[in-house]
């Protein structure tokens, strides 16, 4: 097992990263203020993880009240985040009873936007089950839900008590979402850390095998810069917005192509090689370093191509876009692999030509 620590002061948790950490209650107990959890899951995870962890936490003498929601992005909703309420006032969780989120990023961020608002915040764990979640929902403190209007637009940042990401879980998960979740790692190595980069072009393979020690490698990895620059702009006045890097276009894919079509880590994907053109053709980047990129993709099952949406529906949909600062949109662009910046200045011209040239 591998831990690290996001360190934001006296809101700073562990995160554990290891094989069979559901077997172990031990690294649960220390964070528990009472013997009594909520456990919530959904309808998918539930029948693969639930009955390990509860039994468990119950030979550790926690009373395990468990809720079971709908699996899908369309349950994250005020609808489900108040049946999540229902269950833990019919059950009377107390100001003490902590909350574990079990399951992807959409349980992770209703789990944690319900911790963070019943009775006024009470604690919570993230036992995140997909890569996705593993590398970057279960890190940053950002809970929520979606809102008929849009994705995320109701939330708050409420921190875990602890993360523990076992890797065992990932070997259920389907792999079109494991190739989704190295998006997102390939993302790290692409905004901060050259030498990741070069680490994950060497490694993709074992990656996509779930080898052990690379998958637990390519986690921690990841899990360290997203909490650097975290701990560096916890609310996201700056740094934090490399983290966006391909989802100012991605996003635009993936309302264009009509949510739920394309992944969201396939539209990141498509969406840092636009990010990544626009670079080359302002001069930031090497073409060579430009095909690495898509090399990388390719062989993470990943798209290295946008789907031709059109210039105009781009940049109408990236103009909605939240990042937008004062009617301006803001880019992550690449100087070189290893180093975003964010800058509004960007070329008609070669948003343009990349938004043509880039597309199937
Ligand atoms: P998800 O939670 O929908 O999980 C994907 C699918 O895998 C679901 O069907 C789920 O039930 C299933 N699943 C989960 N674990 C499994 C396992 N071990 N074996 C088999 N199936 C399993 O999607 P996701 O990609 O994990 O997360 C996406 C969500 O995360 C989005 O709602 C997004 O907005 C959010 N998100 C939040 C942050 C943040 O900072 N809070 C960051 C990135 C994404
Ligand atoms: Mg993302």
């Amino acid at each position: 097992m591998q831990t690290l620590t996001v360190d934001l002061g006296s809101r700073s948790y562990p995160i554990h990263i290891g094989a069979g950490l559901l077997h172990q209650p031990g690294l649960i107990l220390p964070h528990l203020a009472q013997r009594r959890v909520a456990i919530v899951t959904n309808t998918t995870v539930a029948p693969l993880y639930l009955q390990t962890l509860t039994d468990s936490l119950a030979l550790n003498d926690v009373e395990v009240v468990p809720i079971v929601l709908p699996d899908g992005e369309q349950y994250k909703t005020w609808e489900t985040l108040n049946t999540i309420f229902d269950a833990l006032l019919t059950h009377r969780c107390e100001r003490k009873t902590t909350l574990i989120a079990l399951g992807g990023g959409v349980i992770g961020d209703l789990t944690g936007f319900a911790a963070a608002s019943y009775l006024r915040g009470v604690p919570f764990i993230q036992i995140p089950t997909t890569l996705l979640a593993q590398v970057d929902s279960s890190v940053g403190g950002k809970t929520g839900i979606n809102h008929p209007l849009g994705k995320n637009m109701v939330g708050a940042f409420y921190q875990p008590q602890l993360v523990l990401a076992d890797t065992d879980t990932l070997k259920t998960l389907p792999p079109r979402e494991l190739s989704a979740g190295l998006a997102e790692v390939i993302k790290y190595g692409l905004i901060y850390d050259a030498a990741f980069f070069d680490w994950l072009e060497a490694n993709i393979e074992k990656l996509r095998a779930l080898d052990h020690d690379a998958i637990a490698h390519a986690i921690r990895r990841s899990c360290e810069v997203k909490a650097e620059v975290v701990a560096k702009d916890e609310r996201e006045s700056g740094l934090r917005a490399l983290l966006n890097l391909g989802h100012t276009f991605g996003h635009a894919i993936e309302s264009g192509m009509g949510y739920g079509n394309w992944q969201h880590g396939e539209a990141v994907a498509a969406g840092t090689v636009l990010a990544a053109d626009v670079s080359r053709r302002m001069g930031l980047m090497s073409e060579a370093e430009v095909e690495r990129v898509r090399i990388l993709y390719r062989q993470a099952g990943l798209p290295d191509t946008a789907p031709d949406l059109g210039v105009e529906a781009y940049m109408q949909h990236m103009g909605l876009d939240k990042k937008v600062e004062g009617g301006r949109i803001r880019f992550v662009l690449l100087r070189g692999i290893g180093a975003a910046f964010v800058t509004a200045e960007v070329p008609q011209a070669d948003l343009e030509a990349a938004l043509t040239h880039y597309v199937q």
